[in-house]
């Protein structure tokens, strides 16, 4: 396989109220959360679908079913882990990631560097080569509405043993 690899990955979920919101494997304080059969860590599951999309292993659905009583309730966390192991396995490295969350509300500004912090460490990568962004969509759409909270990742990976 190539020395290099390129990977995308998308994630949406509807916010209900009363529901923790767990966000790039942080505790965001809000009255909405994610409906999820996992604990919804909408941008994790981007991140994991882009892990797999760079080596072409399908998708967080087919390694991680929601039909699934092992990832009932599951710390999203734990789902990138398992990823990570297969990007490992196969010989890769994460050269840097990039996420942007839509969120209407609250600011994430807060959360950001903790978000950035706690992937980088699962994914055994340098702070400085994951990227966490947020935005709102100026009230537009059902990410504006407040019915939803949506998420894009980006990631690179290099062979381990690339000269
Ligand atoms: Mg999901």
């Amino acid at each position: 396989m190539e020395s290099i690899r390129i990977g995308n990955g998308y994630d949406v979920h509807a916010l209900a109220e009363g529901l923790p919101l767990w966000l790039g494997g942080v505790r965001i304080e809000s009255p909405l959360g994610c409906i999820a059969h996992s604990d919804g860590d909408v941008p994790i599951h981007a991140l994991c679908d882009a892990l797999l999309g760079a080596l072409a292993l399908g998708d967080i659905g087919k390694h991680f079913p929601d039909t699934s009583a092992e990832f009932k309730g599951i710390d999203s966390k734990v789902l990138l882990q398992k990823t990570m192991s297969l990007v490992s396995e196969a010989g890769y490295r994460v050269g840097n990631a990039d996420i942007t969350i839509a969120l209407q509300r609250p600011k994430l500004a807060p959360y950001i560097t903790a978000m950035r912090e706690t992937l980088a460490a699962i994914m055994g990568a340098d702070i400085t080569g994951v990227s966490v962004k947020a935005t709102t969509t100026e009230k537009l759409g059902f990410v504006g509405r407040c019915e939803g909270c949506e998420a894009y990742a980006t990631v690179l990976l290099f062979r381990k043993n690339m000269p």
